[in-house]
């Protein structure tokens, strides 16, 4: 099923995001995750692209095919392209279709200096329409509600999302974001800008301190001081962390589903006790 399918129903989306397993680890050590993952019900599962990695020794195929043919689990792949030349891309396609896998997280990709990038596809808009043009896949994107790091300002960077979307994105995913107010501005500007595809909240339930700090000096998201305040206090406490984590995540969902949003994307973490215990929080909301 394309998952555009799922923002016309009532019913608010709630998607999962997983992580493929270490290249040096077995498909099969993530079959109990992604189980316990698939028995919470979300709507999809997104599968995540190996950072600065081409398709070889990539599972994010893999993963995908094992939720949505094991599983039974509606399954999006995420591709990028910064260092692919379209042959690479071509393959990639060809293998999601051969494996049934209908929709696409069309990715840029971060620049990283380690690695020899290729100039085929600039950005992910280019691979957006690329997509659209070879394949029968339902395409999403990413946004950023505080402005993609590279960009000069928000509203450069809102003026390039609208070519993402005019290039054939169904809906949009965002970054992760501790302050709903940055998502509801965001969202205004997107509409000023004649962006009318659904948006999907992406929701990162910090649940150890180091996390939220790779996390944060990776993407640059705001930390309000209600937020800073809760990990401070917990921060020499695990279990208590994991649970104050998790009920901030679950009082922004309220909060974006109170706020008429067109979906939660939440990052798991591969964590099937954190994304459980949201899940019951708000499953009878969505
Ligand atoms: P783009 O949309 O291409 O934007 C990148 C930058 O270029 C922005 O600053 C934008 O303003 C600018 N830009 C875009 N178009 C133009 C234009 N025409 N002219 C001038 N400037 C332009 N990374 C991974 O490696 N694997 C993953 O699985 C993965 N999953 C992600 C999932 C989500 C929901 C999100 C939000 C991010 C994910 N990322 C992933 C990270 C992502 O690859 C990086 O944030 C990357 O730096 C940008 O990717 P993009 O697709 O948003 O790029």
């Amino acid at each position: 099923m394309k998952v555009s399918e799922l923002f016309k129903r009532e019913k608010t989306v709630f998607s999962f995001e997983v992580f493929p397993p270490k290249k040096t680890s077995s498909i099969e050590s993530v079959y109990n995750t992604l189980e316990d993952l698939c028995n919470c019900n979300p709507d999809f599962i997104s599968v995540t692209y190996g950072a600065g990695g081409s398709a070889a020794g990539n599972k994010t195929c893999e993963i995908a095919s094992v939720l949505k043919n094991k599983y039974n689990m509606e399954a999006a792949a995420h591709l990028t392209c910064v260092y692919s030349s379209k042959e690479d891309i071509d393959a990639e396609l060809l293998k999601l279709k051969e494996n049934g896998i209908e929709n696409i997280l069309a990715l840029r990709g971060d620049i990283n200096p380690d690695y020899e990038r290729k100039y085929d596809f600039m950005y992910a808009s280019d691979l957006v329409k690329y997509i659209n043009e070879h394949g029968d896949f339902d395409v999403f994107g990413a946004c950023y509600p505080e402005g993609h790091m590279e960009a000069e300002n928000i509203i450069e960077d809102i003026k390039n999302l609208k070519i993402k979307t005019d290039a054939g994105v169904s809906h949009l995913v965002t970054q992760l974001f501790f302050d709903n107010d940055l998502f509801y501005r965001f969202r205004d500007m997107t509409e000023i800008a004649g962006i009318n595809v659904p948006i999907e909240a992406g929701i990162m339930p910090v649940t150890n301190k180091s996390q939220i700090e790779k996390m944060v000096s990776m993407c640059g998201a705001s930390l309000p001081s209600k937020f800073s305040k809760v990990m401070q206090k917990y921060e020499n406490n695990p279990e208590a962390l994991r649970d104050a984590g998790i009920a901030y995540a679950v009082d922004q969902i309220v909060d974006l589903l109170s706020n008429g949003v067109d979906g939660i994307h939440l990052y798991t973490m591969n964590n099937p006790y954190v994304a459980r215990k949201i899940t019951d929080a708000v499953k009878n909301l969505l």
